[in-house]
C-alpha cells in the first residue's frame, strides 16, 4: 500500500464541465474572443482541473467560461444545472444494471492547493464505488473497481479512507454513523471480495478489463489526451496508462445508450442522451478503428438483452414456441411467436412471406415498443392457443428434435395452418372481414390474429372514407397494438391446407441453384473502365459455366480446370452495354467487388439475354429478385444511407431502367422506385464518394464502397437524370409533371414579363435564346432564371423554341389533327366534350404541361392591355409554335385561342382559385410599375421610395427614425443608416443589426445583412416592425461556429407543434422532447436518439428560424425558437407554424447559428465587420430584387397582397 496522502495523486480528475458555478450572468458575458484558438471543448475540466494548470492559470481562468459557454460544440443535453432535467426516454431506463449497495452525499478531500471540500454524490455497487458532481450526473469524475481497493479506515471526524494499492481516497460524511455505514458496507463488501480472488491480486489485478480496443485519444477540449479502453459493451476513460493499470478511472460510458459518428477527417463523435463526446484520434485509420471497435461495443451492448429480457418478461416467451426450447432468441414477428435458433431457421426457409424472422438482439430496429408490447400482450402460450390448437403428440416437437422434424412440424404449422384453431367464421370471407374490421378497433389483438390467419382480408375496404383499411381504422381507435400487427401481415401469404409437399425454401441469400454454360467472348479483366471500344480481335471465345454459385471459364469445353471464377458472392454489379458499343454487338460488364471489371460479349441477342438474366439471377438475392423482371440496363449492390438512418450505412439492391431507379433496401421488403427526372437535386459529394439524390422528402446517400463500380453507376444515374431527348416525357419534370424547362419560364414570365409589349411576340436575340436552350437540355434543374441576367424576351422565344423543337410535339402527332379537327364542331358543348377527350388521352406530362401553358396564356391575355397580347395575337404566335406547323393557315392558331378562350370549361378549372391568382399577378404588376416608374425616372431621385419606420433599440417614439427604403437596400445598409443618423459610432464587436420583430408572435429575427430590406418590409404584418439594435450574440455564435469542424447540430430539444382545430384558430399541444438532427440540407425530428426513421423532415431552406415563443403557448423555457416552415408545392402551398424550446441559452444560440450558418453558407458577418455605409449614389433600380417572390413563398405574397390592399398608401407613399 502506498503512503501517500490523498493530496499528492488528487490530481485532476477530468471531469465533465460543472455548470452549478455558472450563473447566466456569466453567460452573456462572454463577449472576449478566446484566445487559444482550437480549445474549443465539449466537455470542459472543472477548477480541479485549472488546479493542476498552474501555468495557464491567470489566462484561462478569464476566459474559461467563454470556452465553455460560447463554443460548448457537443454538450447537447446539458441543462445549465450540470444535470439531466428529466431523464430521457429510453426503453431501457438504467444504463447501468449492477445493483447499487450504497449512495449519498459524501465530502471528498480537497484537492492539492485547495482548502475546500467538494461534495460529491458516490455510489458503491458490485463492480465500482464511483463518484459524480451530483445525483443526477450520469458520467462520473471517477470510478474505482471494488476489487482495487485494498482496505477502509475510520479515521475519525466523520472521516473515513479508501485505500488501493496506489492511492487513497478521503471522504467525509455528514454524521458518524452515516460515515460507520460506508465503512462497514466498503468493508463487508471488498473483504469478501478480496477473498475470493486473493490469487488473481498477485498476479493480473481482476480489474484489469479486457480490452476489444485501447489507447490515448484526445477528447476535445482536454489539454491532455485521455487512455481510452473499450471492453465489452463500455468505454472507459483513464487520465492515463498508469491509472488504467491501477484500474482507477475518470468514467465509464454504457455503449447501450450510444451512438457513434463519424465527423472529420480524424474525429468522432460518441453521442449518448446525456452527452456528446468529441474524439480526435492520432490518424484517419486509427479513428476508423476506433470506431469500429465502439461500434462493436454497441452491438454487444445492444445484443445483450434489452429486447430479449423485455419480451422473456412474458413467461411463456421464455420456451420456444415450435420446440420449447428455453431461452429462445428470435421471433416471427408476424405470427407473433418467440422461436429458438434452430426453428428460426426453419422459419426463414417458409420465407419472408409467410414468416418474417428477426433477431431479439441483433435486429434491435425492428423493436418499437409497440411491437414489443404486441409480444408481452399475446405471449407463446395464448398465440399457441391458435397456431397450435390441435397438435397430435406425435408430430409435437421437443428441443431435442431433428432438422426434418422441425421442418416438416413448422411448415405444416405455419405455411399450411394445419393445427391451428378455426375461427367459427372460417370460410365466410365477408363475415371474417367484418369481424376483422370491428375487432381493431377494440384492444384484442388475439381475436385479430385468429380472424387474419383464418382468412379475413387485411386490405379489406372499410368503406369509411377517413380510414379505408383495418390499419387505418386501428389507428384511428388508438389501437396502436392492433395497427402494429397488422402492418407485419399487410402482405403476409395465409396459411393453406393445399399446398403440401415440397415446398422451394426462399433465402436471402443468392440463388445459387442458377445453371447455365456457354460460349461467351471475353477479354481480359481490367483494374479500370472501359474507355475505349474493344475490337472483336480483343475479345477470346470462352467456355463459361454457372453453377453452385461459380461463374468459370474455361479455354474450352474440353477443359477441366477453370482460367477464373468469379463467385456470385464477389459480384457486385453487371451492367449491359447499348448494342454496337463494342466489336461484338452485345456486351455486358460484371463488376467484382476486388475492383475488377470483365466485358463479355457475343452476336448472339438470346444468349445475351439468358446469360444476363442467369448471372444476375445468381447474385441478386431472392428478397430483390423481383428486379430481375425488369429490363435494367445496371443491376447491382451499393450501400447507402438516408433519412431513416444516417449513422451507418446499408446495403441495397439497386436496378436502373430508362429514367427509373428501382431500389430493394435492406430490412424494407417493397421495391422502391426513384423517378430520376423528377429529382431535385443530384449531385456527387464527398470526393467523389457519395451520390446524392434529393426526392422530394426524402435524400438518399449512395455510397462508393468500391470505385469501379461506383464510377459506373453514378455515370448512368446522371444520364439517366438528364433530358433524354426532346421530347416532353423526356425531359426533367417537376412534381407536377411539368417540364422543369416549361416551369421556369412560365414563372419567370409571370413575374417579370407581364407587362411587357409584345410579350412572345417579340423575339429575342438568338445566340441568348440558343445558350439558355442548351443549359435547360444539359441540366434544367440547374438553370436559375433571374431578372436582370435573363431578357424577358429570350425567356419566352426559350419556352417557344422547346415546344417548336420537342419530338412529339405538345399534342403529340398522332393526336395532333384530332385537335386541328376540332375547332369545326359546331356546337360549343359538343365541342367542349371534344377537347376534354382529346386532353384526357395525352400523355400525362403532355397533359399537365398543356394545362399550366394555357393557364399562363389565358393570365398573359388577361392584361392584353397592358403587354398587347389578347387572346388572337397569343394564338398566331402559339398556333404554329405548338402543332409545329408553318403556320400559313389558322387552324392551330384557333384550337389554341379555343382552349385559351374556354380554359375554364376544358380543363374545369376552380373560378376561386383562378381568382387568386389574377389577384396576385395585379398586385404584382401594381408593385413593379410604381418601382418602374421610380426607375425611370432617376431625375426626381429617391422619389417614390418606400418610406418606413424603424425604430432604433426599442419601440417608442422616440426611438423612431423615418428612412427611405430603396429596392436595392441591404439590411447592413439599413442599420448604418440609422446608426449615422443618431451619430453612433460602431465600436469593434458591436453587432449592430437590423431585425424584424413581431408583437403578436412575441418573435424576433435578425435580419441577415445581406438580406434585402424591402422585401421584407411588404411580408410585415401591421403588428411587425423593424428595429435595430446590437445582436448580443453574435460574437458567441461567431466563436461556436469557428469551432464546427462542419456546420451541423444535433440534440434533445422541446417541440411543439401548432394544430388547428377545425381552422377556428384554437390551438392545441404541448412541448416534447425530441431529438433532433440538422444537417446542412435537412432538420429532421426523431422521435428519440435512438429512432431510425425520422418523424419529419424539413429541408433547411425552407425553413425560417425567428427567436422567441410566444408566451401564451407556455414554452418550458425562455429559450425558444419560433420556425416557419413553407414548401415550395405550387398546387398546394403548405405552411406550418412550429416551437421548439432549448434549455439553456447556449442551445439556443448554437441551433440559431447553426440555422443561420447553413442557410447563408457560413457568411454571417461581414468580414470586414463595419458595414459598408449606404452609397446615395446606390441604384435606385431594383435591378433583380424580387420584390414578391412568387415561388417558395406564397404567403408571404398573400401577406404583401393584403397589405397592399389594405393600406395602399402605406407601401407607396411618396415623398
Ligand atoms: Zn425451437
Amino acid at each position: 500500500m502506498s503512503g501517500e496522502s490523498s493530496d499528492d495523486y488528487e490530481d485532476p480528475d477530468l471531469v465533465l464541465l460543472d455548470r452549478k458555478s455558472v450563473t447566466m450572468a456569466d453567460k452573456d458575458a462572454f463577449l472576449p474572443v478566446p484566445r487559444v484558438k482550437g480549445r474549443y471543448s465539449s466537455l470542459c475540466s472543472d477548477d480541479e482541473l485549472l488546479d493542476n494548470d498552474n501555468e495557464l492559470l491567470g489566462d484561462r481562468r478569464s476566459s474559461w467560461q467563454d470556452y465553455g459557454l460560447s463554443t460548448l460544440q457537443g454538450s447537447v443535453y446539458l441543462p445549465v444545472t450540470g444535470c439531466v432535467s428529466s431523464p430521457p426516454p429510453r426503453d431501457s431506463p438504467s444504463p447501468s444494471p449492477s445493483p447499487v449497495l450504497k449512495m449519498g452525499w459524501l465530502d471528498k478531500n480537497p484537492p492539492q492547493g485547495s482548502l475546500y471540500y467538494q461534495r460529491r454524490w458516490v455510489k458503491l455497487d458490485v463492480d465500482y464505488l464511483r463518484y459524480f458532481d451530483n445525483d443526477k450526473e450520469v458520467y462520473s469524475k471517477r470510478v474505482i473497481p471494488t476489487s482495487a481497493i485494498t482496505g477502509v479506515t475510520n479515521v475519525g471526524e466523520q472521516k473515513f479512507e479508501v485505500v488501493t494499492t496506489s492511492r487513497t481516497f478521503l471522504f467525509r460524511a455528514e454524521s458518524d454513523s452515516e460515515r460507520n455505514e460506508w465503512v462497514s458496507v466498503l468493508q463487508d463488501f471488498t473483504v469478501v471480495h478480496h477473498e475470493g480472488s486473493r490469487e488473481r491480486i498477485s498476479s493480473t489485478p481482476s480489474y484489469l478489463l479486457t480490452p476489444e480496443h485501447q489507447g490515448y485519444l484526445e477528447l476535445r477540449g482536454l489539454r491532455s489526451k485521455l487512455y481510452t479502453v473499450v471492453s465489452g459493451d463500455k468505454v472507459f476513460l483513464y487520465k492515463n496508462l498508469e491509472d488504467y493499470r491501477l484500474g482507477i478511472g475518470i468514467t465509464s460510458i454504457d455503449m447501450n445508450v450510444g451512438n457513434v459518428k463519424d465527423t472529420d477527417r480524424r474525429s468522432f463523435d460518441l453521442t449518448t442522451p446525456y452527452r456528446i463526446f468529441s474524439f480526435v484520434a492520432d490518424s484517419e485509420q486509427q479513428k476508423d478503428q476506433w470506431i469500429e471497435a465502439m461500434r462493436d461495443s454497441i452491438g454487444e451492448a445492444l445484443s445483450n438483452s434489452e429486447v430479449s429480457n423485455r419480451i422473456w418478461a412474458e413467461p411463456s416467451n421464455g420456451f420456444c414456441a415450435d420446440c420449447s426450447a428455453t431461452k429462445p432468441e428470435w421471433a416471427a414477428i408476424n405470427l407473433c411467436v418467440v422461436i429458438c435458433k434452430r426453428c428460426a431457421g426453419e422459419h426463414r426457409g417458409l420465407g419472408p412471406s409467410i414468416s418474417k424472422v428477426r433477431s431479439l438482439k441483433m435486429d434491435r430496429k425492428v423493436w418499437t415498443e409497440e411491437l414489443i408490447q404486441v409480444f408481452l400482450t399475446l405471449g407463446n402460450e395464448r398465440v399457441n392457443g391458435f397456431w397450435a390448437a390441435n397438435v397430435p403428440p406425435s408430430e409435437a416437437l421437443s428441443p431435442a428434435s431433428c432438422s426434418e422434424d422441425r421442418r416438416l412440424f413448422i411448415s405444416a404449422k405455419y405455411r399450411q395452418g394445419k393445427y391451428r384453431r378455426y375461427h367459427p367464421l372460417y370460410g365466410n370471407q365477408k363475415e371474417l372481414n367484418n369481424a376483422l374490421c370491428i375487432n381493431v378497433q377494440c384492444s384484442d389483438v388475439l381475436e385479430t390474429l385468429c380472424l387474419l390467419f383464418c382468412g379475413a382480408d387485411v386490405n379489406h375496404p372499410t368503406g369509411l372514407a377517413d380510414c379505408p383499411s383495418p390499419v387505418s381504422l386501428a389507428l384511428a381507435h388508438n389501437q396502436k397494438l392492433q395497427a402494429e400487427f397488422l402492418s407485419h401481415n399487410l402482405n403476409t401469404e395465409l396459411p393453406r391446407l393445399e399446398v403440401v409437399g415440397l415446398m422451394e425454401p426462399q433465402h436471402y441469400s443468392p440463388q445459387h441453384s442458377v445453371t447455365h454454360n456457354g460460349f461467351l467472348y471475353k477479354t481480359a479483366s481490367m483494374a479500370r473502365h472501359v474507355m475505349e471500344r474493344k475490337a472483336k480481335e480483343e475479345f477470346s471465345r470462352r467456355w463459361c459455366t454457372l453453377n453452385d454459385g461459380n461463374f468459370s471459364y474455361y479455354e474450352s469445353d474440353k477443359n477441366s480446370t477453370p482460367n477464373g471464377i468469379l463467385k456470385s458472392t464477389e459480384i457486385v454489379c453487371l451492367a449491359v452495354n447499348k448494342p454496337e458499343t463494342h466489336g461484338f454487338e452485345y456486351t455486358f460488364k460484371l463488376y467484382s467487388d476486388s475492383e475488377r471489371l470483365y466485358l463479355f460479349g457475343t452476336d448472339d441477342p438470346d444468349s445475351h439475354k439468358e446469360w444476363v438474366k442467369s448471372i444476375s439471377k445468381a447474385f441478386i438475392p431472392s428478397n430483390a429478385e423481383a428486379l430481375l423482371r425488369l429490363g435494367f440496363e445496371r443491376i447491382g449492390r451499393l450501400k447507402y444511407k438516408d433519412g431513416l438512418n444516417l449513422q451507418s450505412p446499408r446495403v441495397g439492391w439497386f436496378a436502373l431502367v430508362g429514367s427509373s431507379l428501382h431500389a430493394y433496401l435492406e430490412d424494407s421488403e417493397v421495391e422502391e422506385e426513384i423517378n430520376l427526372r423528377k429529382l431535385q437535386e443530384l449531385s456527387i459529394q464527398q470526393e467523389n464518394e457519395v451520390l446524392v439524390l434529393v426526392e422530394r422528402g426524402r435524400t438518399l446517400y449512395m455510397e462508393g464502397e468500391r470505385k469501379l463500380d461506383f464510377q459506373g453507376w453514378c455515370e448512368a444515374i446522371q444520364r439517366a437524370a438528364g433530358s433524354a431527348g426532346d421530347s416532353l416525357g423526356l425531359q426533367q419534370l417537376t412534381e407536377m409533371d411539368i417540364p422543369v424547362i416549361v416551369d421556369r419560364c412560365i414563372d419567370y414570365i409571370t413575374q417579370c414579363g407581364l407587362t411587357s409589349e409584345g410579350i412572345y411576340r417579340k423575339s429575342g436575340v438568338n445566340s441568348r435564346v440558343a445558350a439558355l436552350c442548351e443549359a435547360f437540355r444539359r441540366d434544367a434543374r440547374s438553370v436559375r432564371l433571374k431578372e436582370g441576367e435573363h431578357q424577358v424576351d429570350d425567356v419566352s422565344n426559350t419556352l417557344k423554341r422547346f415546344f417548336r423543337e420537342s419530338g412529339e410535339g405538345l399534342f403529340t402527332i398522332e393526336a395532333a389533327s384530332a385537335w386541328l379537327n376540332t375547332p369545326v364542331v359546331p356546337d360549343e358543348s359538343k365541342k367542349i366534350s371534344e377537347y376534354q377527350l382529346l386532353l384526357s388521352r395525352l400523355p400525362r406530362v403532355n397533359k399537365a404541361t398543356l394545362r399550366a401553358l394555357v393557364n399562363h396564356l389565358y393570365c398573359v391575355q388577361r392584361f392584353a392591355d397592358l403587354n398587347q397580347m389578347n387572346l388572337h395575337n397569343l394564338a398566331i404566335v402559339f398556333g404554329p409554335t405548338l402543332f409545329q406547323t408553318d403556320g400559313k393557315d389558322y387552324t392551330a392558331g384557333r384550337v389554341v385561342e379555343e382552349l385559351i378562350e374556354h380554359y375554364t370549361d376544358i380543363f374545369e378549372v376552380d373560378e376561386q382559385q383562378l381568382k387568386r391568382q389574377l389577384d396576385e399577378i395585379t398586385a404584382i404588376i401594381k408593385v413593379r410599375e410604381k418601382l418602374n416608374q421610380n426607375s425611370n425616372n432617376p431625375a426626381s431621385g429617391s422619389a417614390g421610395d418606400f418610406i418606413c419606420t424603424v425604430y432604433l433599440e426599442e419601440k417608442k417614439e422616440t426611438a423612431e427614425q423615418h428612412v427611405k427604403i430603396p429596392g436595392s437596400m441591404t439590411a447592413a445598409e439599413l442599420t448604418c443608416e440609422i446608426l449615422d443618423r443618431r451619430k453612433i459610432t460602431v465600436r469593434d464587436k458591436d453587432y449592430w443589426s437590423c431585425w424584424e420583430v413581431s408583437e403578436k408572435d412575441e418573435t424576433e429575427r435578425p435580419l441577415h445583412h445581406l438580406e434585402r430590406v424591402l422585401p421584407i418590409l411588404h411580408s410585415l404584418g401591421t403588428d411587425s416592425h423593424l428595429l435595430v439594435k446590437k445582436h448580443v450574440a453574435m460574437e458567441a455564435m461567431l466563436v461556436y461556429l469557428a469551432s464546427k469542424v462542419d456546420v451541423s447540430k444535433h440534440g434533445i430539444v422541446k417541440f411543439r407543434e401548432e394544430r388547428s382545430i377545425l381552422g377556428l384558430g384554437l390551438n392545441t399541444g404541448s412541448f416534447h422532447d425530441r431529438y433532433f438532427i440538422l444537417n446542412s440540407m435537412c432538420l429532421r425530428m426523431y422521435k428519440e436518439v435512438r429512432s431510425n426513421r425520422p418523424e419529419r423532415e424539413w429541408q433547411v431552406k425552407n425553413l425560417k428560424v425567428y427567436l422567441g415563443i410566444k408566451k401564451k403557448l407556455r414554452p418550458p423555457t425562455c429559450w425558444g425558437l419560433t420556425v416557419v416552415y413553407e414548401s415550395e408545392k405550387q398546387d398546394k402551398p403548405e405552411r406550418q407554424q412550429w416551437y421548439l424550446c432549448c434549455d439553456t441559452q447556449n442551445e439556443l444560440r448554437e441551433w440559431f447559428s447553426t440555422f443561420l450558418s447553413i442557410q447563408y453558407d457560413g457568411n454571417m458577418w461581414p468580414v470586414d465587420s463595419v458595414p459598408t455605409r449606404v452609397s446615395r449614389a446606390v441604384d435606385t433600380r431594383h435591378g433583380n430584387v424580387a420584390l414578391i417572390p412568387l415561388r417558395g413563398s406564397e404567403n408571404e405574397m398573400r401577406n404583401s397582397v393584403a397589405a397592399f390592399t389594405a393600406d395602399p398608401l402605406g407601401l407607396f407613399r411618396d415623398v
